[in-house]
């Protein structure tokens, strides 16, 4: 706790079979308990219950994708209203689009953003509870600012014309060790269906523990693996795995080492080079699904090195990145971002774009004090306004036409409330998903609609859980949990940070959020099967079964502790991403294509007035990628 996090931290703690086709129509339960909405459209951060792509948000969508939707839409109405720019997606991407425009033509410039949910920020989603009377915050998405590489002038730029200084931030607003205080850790749950029993075991160690405390963490690592239900040569090869100094691949140069790791699998190093017994998979294998989605049986051996997996320690591997590394990998390799969490993630950077783009819809003027802001969301789609930001509506086409002055302009269809609308523009910034892209613009060229299609998100899904209190982590001396192979592979209490007038609960008998994370995936397929196969299980999966699993698996893991899920539980939401990371080339599966040749540069192509942005444009999910791809399809239009 008194180091820099990054999102591998956050997602894979301090220590630590479905089908793939096409989802039937009709075939994604939409129950009445999966939406609960206290005050629709007032508040939806406050919303609980099935949240993320929620229902309601991304059926016109697949409706097009099937192509039912023209056959039931009714006939247009022209809003008449044009604009200079329309931005398709209200996440930062689409945010940081309209921003830029203004910077380029002007704070008077005409803008509309149309988003499908019934929240702006896009991934960048903000959790609100109030429990005890007390306002806690988690993110839905975005976890906070951490990208493999620095961020780009422009993005570094936006975020400080923002307010945002990540470095003093962390200063002056850092993760409170208020666990490590209370003597709480790591543990590992170990389940039943994989393991042979249920066992919380607690006191895991950091593989982060530099190598001058070499013996220390052999200790930790013995003392730790002894509680655990693996057999003793399971144990054994952990241990080595993680503590000895062998090189598996001696004679080699260090070059020649990345290069054959950067060729076969972690899961497949460990077993054919590192020789360990395959029990001891189990323990490793959802060690990367954080990160990528999937775990290591999809992830080379050399990628795994870049992000501080076991194995290599005795291996002499230069410092840096490799050729055949992912975007994450060689960035991670040589640094990375400087970091900053707020409490509702990346959300705040969101609500403080809108705040510059429509500044009486968000009050305040720091970026602390955003994070307290209570968002006017009736005052987001004002005809006073030159920014209008339009949820709830779902773009179902983009066209290049010429308006009666025979300009170029773009009329942009959609579908809000049963109907649907059209405005024209001078351009559009297409700032959503790549795989919607070539049906909302069905005369881009073939190689183009193609190359959109290559990239496939990787779904997962965030889960916030407002808990009456966390006695049961202080008994039991946890405070994150690691579920190797359980339904969800990562438990763990909120973050404790203050900024602004935010605090963050200090006692364990006041009410927490706990964030829980699952990344679907089917081992043993390539990566980007896994995603649709992940996907395909997110979509079908109900509120009532998410609810059931936690409650389940909290059960399991913390009843030793007095947790009673009935009585602990109070609220829960759950987020889901079917298209949530953006996608990360993976050197086991994608070709090395030849300059200039990859699908998402010839995906991003210009298309008459309208440019695409989105971090799918970047093929890569981080924040600054979404801004750097805005910055560009703005410049496009000029
Ligand atoms: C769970 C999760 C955690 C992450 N954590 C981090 C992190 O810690 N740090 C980091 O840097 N990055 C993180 N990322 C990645 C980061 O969130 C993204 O790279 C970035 O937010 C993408 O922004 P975007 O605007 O390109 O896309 P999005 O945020 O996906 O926004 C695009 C918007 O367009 C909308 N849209 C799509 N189609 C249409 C349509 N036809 N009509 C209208 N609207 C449409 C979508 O619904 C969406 O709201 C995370 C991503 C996820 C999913």
């Amino acid at each position: 706790m008194d180091r820099p996090i990054t999102r591998r931290d956050f997602l894979n703690g301090a220590a630590m079979a479905i089908g793939v086709a096409v989802i039937p129509q009709g075939a994604i339960p939409v129950a009445a308990q999966d939406v609960k909405t206290p005050h629709p459209g007032s508040n939806p951060p406050i919303s609980t219950g099935l949240r993320g792509s929620h229902p309601g948000s991304f059926e016109i969508a697949h409706s097009l994708r099937d192509g039912t939707f023209w056959k039931t839409a009714g006939k247009q109405i022209d809003t008449g209203e044009v604009y200079d720019l329309i931005v398709v997606g209200g996440g930062i991407s689409g945010l940081s689009a309209a921003y830029f425009f203004r910077e380029r033509f002007g704070p008077k410039a005409r803008i509309l953003i149309l988003e499908n949910h019934d929240d702006f920020g896009g991934h960048a989603r903000r959790n609100e509870f109030h429990l005890g009377g007390k306002l806690q915050l988690l993110n839905g998405g975005t976890m906070l600012i951490d990208s493999p590489t620095p961020y780009s002038k422009e993005a570094a730029g936006l975020i400080t014309k923002l307010g945002i200084d990540p470095v003093a931030f962390e200063k002056k607003y850092p993760i409170h060790d208020l666990y490590s205080s209370l003597g709480l850790g790591s543990g590992v749950f170990f389940d039943q269906q994989t393991f042979g029993v249920d066992r919380l075991v607690t006191g895991a160690p950091s593989e982060w523990m530099e190598s001058e405390n070499a013996n220390a963490k052999s200790t930790q690592w013995s003392e730790f693996l002894k509680k655990s239900p693996l057999s003793d040569l399971v144990r054994q090869d952990i241990l080595r795995i993680e503590t000895d100094a062998t090189d598996y691949l001696p004679g080699l140069t260090s070059g020649e080492k990345k290069d054959r790791l950067s060729r076969i699998s972690y899961k497949d190093f460990l077993l054919k080079i590192a020789r360990v017994d395959p029990g001891v998979i189990a323990f490793f294998q959802t060690r990367t699904n954080g990160e990528w989605g999937v775990g290591i049986d999809a992830e080379p051996a050399l990628d795994c090195w870049a992000l501080g997996l076991p194995g290599f320690q005795g291996m002499n591997l230069d410092p840096g990145a490799a050729p055949r590394m992912s975007y994450s990998a060689a960035g991670y390799s040589t640094g990375g971002s400087p970091r900053f969490h707020f409490p509702d993630g990346n959300a705040s950077i969101a609500r403080l774009l809108v705040r510059e783009l429509i500044p009486y819809a968000v009050p305040g003027h720091f970026a602390e004090d955003v994070v307290t802001a209570q968002v006017a969301y009736d005052r987001l789609d004002h005809s006073a306004n030159p920014v209008r930001i339009r949820l709830n509506s779902t773009v179902v086409r983009a066209q290049n036409v010429s308006s009666a002055k025979a300009e170029q302009e773009v009329a942009v269809t959609y579908a809000a409330n049963g109907k649907v609308y059209s405005a024209r523009a001078k351009g559009c910034v297409l700032a959503c998903w790549n795989m919607t892209i070539p049906y909302l613009c069905p005369d881009l060229p073939e190689k183009q609609k193609e190359a959109l299609h290559y990239l496939v998100k990787v779904p997962l899904v965030y889960t916030s859980v407002g808990l009456r209190n966390w006695t049961a982590f202080q008994k039991l001396g946890v405070h994150s949990i690691q579920a190797p192979r359980a339904y969800w592979n990562s438990v763990r209490l909120n973050w404790p940070i203050d900024i602004g007038d935010y605090k963050s609960p200090r006692l364990p008998e006041e009410p927490i959020l706990l964030h829980m994370s699952r990344t679907p995936c089917k081992p043993g397929l390539p990566a980007r099967e896994q995603h649709k196969a992940g996907r395909m299980e997110l979509l079908i999966t109900s509120f009532e079964t998410f609810e059931r699993t936690i409650r389940d698996q909290l059960a399991r893991s913390l009843s030793a502790g007095g947790f009673d899920p009935a009585r602990d539980i109070e609220a829960i939401t759950v987020n889901r991403w079917p298209h949530g990371y953006g996608y990360e080339y993976n050197p086991l599966f994608d070709p090395q294509w030849p300059e200039g040749e990859a699908p998402h540069l010839i995906g991003r192509k210009p298309f008459g007035r309208i440019t695409i942005a989105n971090s799918d444009s970047g093929a890569t999910a981080y924040t600054d990628v979404a801004i750097d791809q805005s910055f560009r399809a703005v410049a496009e239009l000029s």
